[in-house]
Order: structure tokens, then C-alpha cells, then sequence
């Protein structure tokens, strides 16, 4: 990866500023970040070195853009114009540009823009739900060739499961923030925020921890250098169709707990077999009913991404539908969620088997009682 910044200097305009890496920085050698200026790198796409080689490689990869600014600052525009001639011109780099005022896009297109350039990717950050419905819809409704989401710092959970939908998300980023002042980051948002890439096949990586990080309702101070290193540890990166979830470390509830807590739900306790359903287990015999229950898991719930996931379990219609509502087993989320079964991997046999005990565990107390 490459940096190019054109120019250094901001506005705060959302929450997700408050404690801006670029302010952060500035104070602490006594400038003023809300000061914009050109920089020495301004022409950085043009220049070579005495090589006669272009200082931006593209085999140095993506050249992040105007990462001390933002590119679509209203101080920037008659700047702006040059860079997009320079970028143009370099269409062997890739650049990223990362912004907050998506907004302003329209009106600082180059004119030429058409229906956006191949080598150009616009990130729309969104560090909460409101900043994601206000940036999004705009976002998507602009002619851009490649689209990406940062949520960083994720300041909130965030459902950004219809603009997903529209397939023309291409990446979505999250993590939490860094600095003395951090706002906390809970693992949860970052969870359901995989679970919603998972299911529109979106690939998502989990930057970094943030300084204040929270999981199973804990607060954990990490250390900087460490906030990147324990995100990748975790595993809750994805990329579709490579089991790159395969790896992530979890622990299967204890059993006696798990039925405890299922049984405290309001929800989970709605759900009981019927006359109905026990003469149709009586009928059938618990093995058959067993055999089913392993047919619906590998077929509805073992696939890396489920048809339909979240809605493939009827409410009705068979003993074990029942069961899986009862018992958390009815969709990848409520397995997650329930029984800390990432979601995004293909079931392995023993989580098939751990699903269908859990299943034949419930159906049997029913049935007993
Ligand atoms: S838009 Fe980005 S660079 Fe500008 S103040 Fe906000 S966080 Fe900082
Ligand atoms: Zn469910």
C-alpha cells in the first residue's frame, strides 16, 4: 500500500471525528489540524525518482488517498481539480479514497467522470446507525464504480443490511478506535455487522480492537500495538467461499447452562410440541425423528451461507422445526448468537452432531413431560 496526501488539515463534521487521528497528532507537536494546506506530496501520482520510475508503484499496491484530509473538503476544491487530472492519468494505480462527506461527491466530479473510473474506489465511512441512513442511500445512488463501507470507529451497533442487499457493496471495514480518550468498541456489533456481510456475501475484515474493547459484556484495555494483531487473531475476518472462518477459536455452551438460559427466554419458551406433533413422534419413533433432524441441519443450517438464512425454519410443520426454535438452532444467527457457532463456515460433522443432540435433548424432555 501507498499513501498519498495532497493535502493535510480538517473540519470535524460527526460523531466519528471526536478523536480524529489527525487532530491527535497535530496537538501533540503543537499544530493546528484545522489549518488546510497543500503539501510538499501534492503532485506525489507525477513524481519519479532518478531512476526515471514513478515514485507510486502500482506494485506497491493501493495508493490510500488524502488520509490526513478529506478529499472532498470544501477548503480542497480548487485543488481537487488537479488531483483528479493526476489520477486519471495514473489509471495503472488503484487509489482508495476514504470520505465522510460522501454528500459532496456529486459536485466535485471531475467532468469526465461518467459512470466513475475502474481504478477509483470511494469508501463512505459510518461510525454509527445514523451517519450509515443518512451517507448510504446517497452513497449508492452516485455513479461509482467501486463502492466500500468503513465503519471505524464503530461507535454503536449498525444495520446496514438493505444497502448490502443492493449487491453493490463491494467491502465493508470495521474495528474500533485508538487513543487515550477511546470510546468503547463491543464485540457483539462487530459480530452482527459480520453476520449481515456473511449473508449478502460481502467480504469483511475486522480491523483492528480499538483501545477499549468490549466482549461477553467486559471492558478490556488493549494495548496499541497489539489492537490490529488480536483483531486478526481473532479470525472474524471474511472472505466468501475460502472457510477463512474455519479457524476461529470458540467454545460450545455447557449444555445444563445452555437449557437454563433457553428456558429464561420469553421467546424460546414460547414454543412447545403439540398433541399433535408428540403422536406424530410416537408414529414415526425417535430415531426416524432424529434422522430428519440431521437432514434439516445439513441441508438448511450447514451450508457456509444458508438459502435464506434466518427464515428457512417454518414455525410449524414438524417436531424438529419446533425444536429448533425452542433451542436456538433456527437460523447461522441465533446459532452464533446462542450457541457461539461462527457464522460463515461450513458446519463440520461434530457441530452437526452437537446441533442434532441439542435438538433430540429438547424434543426428548418435551416429549417426556
Ligand atoms: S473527516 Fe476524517 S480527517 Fe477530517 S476531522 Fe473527521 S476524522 Fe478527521
Ligand atoms: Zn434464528
Amino acid at each position: 500500500m501507498s499513501l498519498w496526501n495532497p493535502w493535510h488539515g480538517c473540519h470535524k463534521t460527526s460523531p466519528g471525528c471526536a478523536n480524529c487521528y489527525v487532530y491527535r497528532r497535530d496537538d501533540s507537536i503543537g499544530k493546528d489540524a484545522s489549518v488546510v494546506a497543500k503539501t510538499g506530496d501534492y503532485d506525489l501520482p507525477l513524481r519519479k525518482n532518478r531512476y526515471g520510475e514513478y515514485r507510486l508503484s502500482p506494485d506497491d499496491g493501493v495508493v490510500f488517498t488524502c488520509m490526513t484530509s478529506d478529499f472532498f473538503l470544501e477548503d480542497a476544491d480548487e485543488w481537487r481539480k488537479a488531483c483528479w487530472e493526476m489520477i486519471r492519468f495514473r489509471s495503472d494505480l488503484s487509489f482508495h479514497i476514504i470520505t465522510k462527506r460522501i454528500e459532496r461527491f456529486e459536485q466535485c466530479m471531475p467532468p469526465d467522470w461518467g459512470d466513475g473510473w475502474d481504478h477509483v474506489t470511494i469508501c463512505c465511512t459510518c461510525e454509527n446507525q445514523e451517519m450509515a441512513d443518512r451517507r448510504l442511500p446517497v452513497f449508492l445512488s452516485l455513479p461509482i464504480k467501486h463502492r466500500e463501507i468503513i465503519s471505524e470507529p464503530m461507535l454503536e451497533s449498525i444495520n446496514i443490511e438493505k444497502y448490502l442487499a443492493t449487491g453493490l457493496i463491494e467491502h465493508v471495514t470495521c474495528g474500533g478506535e485508538s487513543g487515550d480518550n477511546a470510546r468503547p468498541c463491543d464485540f457483539r456489533w462487530i459480530t452482527e455487522l459480520r453476520r449481515e456481510c456473511v449473508r449478502a456475501g460481502v467480504p469483511f475484515y475486522f480491523k483492528q480492537t480499538g483501545a477499549k474493547f468490549i466482549k461477553d459484556g467486559k471492558l478490556y484495555h488493549i494495548d496499541r500495538a497489539l489492537q490490529m494483531a488480536q483483531a486478526k487473531k481473532s479470525g472474524y475476518s471474511y472472505t466468501p467461499g475460502e472457510g477463512s472462518a474455519d479457524a476461529i477459536v470458540y467454545r460450545l455452551p455447557e449444555r445444563k447452562h445452555l437449557f437454563e438460559r433457553l428456558s429464561a427466554s420469553t421467546f424460546r419458551n414460547r414454543f412447545h410440541l403439540s398433541e399433535k406433533d408428540k403422536e406424530y413422534i410416537s408414529d414415526k419413533g425417535m430415531d426416524v425423528i432424529r434422522k430428519h433432524a440431521e437432514d434439516f441441519v445439513s441441508k438448511r443450517l450447514a451450508p457456509e451461507n444458508p438459502e435464506n438464512d434466518g427464515k428457512q425454519t417454518p414455525m410449524r410443520g414438524h417436531p424438529v422445526f419446533i425444536a429448533q426454535h425452542a433451542s436456538a438452532c433456527c437460523c447461522r444467527s441465533c446459532l452464533e448468537k446462542w450457541h457461539n457457532i461462527p457464522s460463515g463456515k461450513v458446519l463440520t460433522d461434530a457441530e452437526q452432531k452437537y446441533v442434532t443432540d441439542v435438538l433430540m435433548e429438547w424434543i426428548m424432555r418435551e416429549y417426556q413431560k
